[in-house]
């Protein structure tokens, strides 16, 4: 399906390609072209390119910064930048803290935090998951004690993504025993700098390192970083998740890995003919491809309802979650079987762009590792099981 822009958003369409072929650095292109790893640096650079054109928090209204896109823009935006292999704009900063800060954040909280998110000379990153305590979220355990005009949190994070590389993290911590374990949790932003956090790795299955856990040993907080009301903090982090939810439908990364499949199945040739014409695997190709389709105007509904930042409400969020974990899981399945035996090595050092590629296909170094990773969607922002009780619950009443 097509969709019918209007000569307005055409033009948007040409602007948005054109200042990313003029701006996006070819070093970063290409890696992300071949799926290898990219570092901080890497991922800062762009985002503060972005950030100059005012682009960086894309999905912000003007009142706070933003460009105040339409959904169609948004989409576009998207769909532009995984066409030209531009990174994955880090979601903790623009699309995960920030809609809370401006929605449920103090005065002076929204000035000492929101630029540098516009601008993304600060990373941040996301404390939720516990040891004990994952799909369970509301079992969390780490505490704030109140000491007056600060609190003492003591306690451990884990699966914390790139708090080595964070400045600041958004954390959940109980405050309060309530009947409810939702009750007497509250939302703290926390300088990582702060004396008393350890960040430790944890690493993963292809060498790389993106997950931490954190350790909180008497790390004092002042109140001034307590967002919103204490002991609300459940609230203000289930809107965060819901965000969270329809970003991962993951239209970009399936958009960009829909073209891999492509070229590696033309590149392919199998009884004397490139694999996307054996009527099979076609099959399998195109099956994947309108469900796609069936998904990007999904989330367009979801974009529209989000506006300038209120939920698209959960039944909708946990539904694109759970299709769109599919699809981008689906399509890195069929990128490997494409592949064959070349799709299979899996070797950090290519992956980190070093190592001698010499008769290595370039689309296919990524490809396991892509494998891999992918499967990890359909666990975090909530599992996907977690997300069918949700439907169940609050769509089906069940
Ligand atoms: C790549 C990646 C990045 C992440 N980044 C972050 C981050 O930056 N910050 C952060 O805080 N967390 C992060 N997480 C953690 C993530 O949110 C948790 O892994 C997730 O919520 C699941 O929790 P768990 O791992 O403790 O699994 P568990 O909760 O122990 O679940 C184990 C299994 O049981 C199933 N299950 C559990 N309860 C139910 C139930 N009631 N009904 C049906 N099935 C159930 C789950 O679906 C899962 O398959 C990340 C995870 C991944 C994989």
């Amino acid at each position: 399906m097509e969709l019918a822009f209007s000569h307005a958003e055409q033009a948007f369409a040409r602007e948005v390609h054109d200042f990313i072929q003029a701006n996006l650095p070819d070093d970063i292109r290409q890696r992300v072209e071949h799926d290898l790893h990219l570092t901080r640096d890497d991922y800062m650079r762009w985002q503060q390119i972005l950030g100059r054109q005012g682009w960086h928090t894309y999905t912000w209204p003007r009142e706070h910064g933003g460009p105040g896109w339409s959904a169609v823009q948004r989409y576009i935006f998207e769909k532009t930048s995984a066409e030209l292999n531009c990174p994955t704009i880090q979601p903790f900063g623009p699309r995960m803290v920030g809609p809370v800060i401006f929605n449920f954040g103090s005065e002076a909280q929204k000035a000492q935090h929101l630029s540098g998110i516009r601008d993304s000379t600060v990373w941040w990153c996301q404390g939720y998951s516990e040891p004990a305590s994952g799909s369970d979220l509301a079992s969390l355990a780490t505490r704030a004690d109140d000491a007056g005009d600060h609190y003492v949190v003591n306690g451990q994070k884990i699966w914390t993504s790139y708090a080595h590389y964070a400045n600041w993290m958004f954390c959940l911590v109980r405050t309060q025993r309530g009947t409810r374990p939702q009750e007497g949790i509250s939302f703290l932003l926390i300088d990582m700098t702060t004396p008393g956090i350890v960040v430790q790795p944890i690493p993963m299955l292809e060498g790389t390192h993106s997950f931490n856990t954190v350790f909180f040993t008497d790390v004092k907080v002042p109140k001034a970083n307590l967002v919103g009301e204490e002991g609300q903090g459940w609230r203000y982090a289930k809107f965060l998740l819901e965000h969270e939810r329809v970003e991962n439908s993951n239209i970009g990364f399936s958009t960009f890995a829909m073209r891999r499949l492509h070229r590696v199945a033309k590149s392919v040739i199998q009884h004397g003919r490139p694999l996307l014409e054996d009527p099979v695997f076609r099959s399998k190709v195109s099956a994947v491809e309108a469900q796609l389709k069936a998904l990007e105007i999904n989330t367009l509904r979801a974009l529209s309802a989000m506006g300038s930042g209120s939920s698209p409400g959960a039944g909708l969020a946990s539904s694109l979650k759970i299709r769109g974990t599919e699809i981008g899981q689906r399509i890195s399945e069929l990128i490997c079987e494409a592949a064959g035996p070349q799709g299979q090595a899996l070797d950090p050092v290519l992956l980190s762009g070093q190592g001698d590629m010499a008769g290595i296909e370039p689309s296919l170094i990524g490809a396991p590792a892509n494998y891999f990773w992918r499967r990890a969607m359909s666990i975090y922002g909530g599992s996907n099981e977690i997300q069918r009780n949700i439907i169940a619950k609050q769509v089906l009443g069940l």
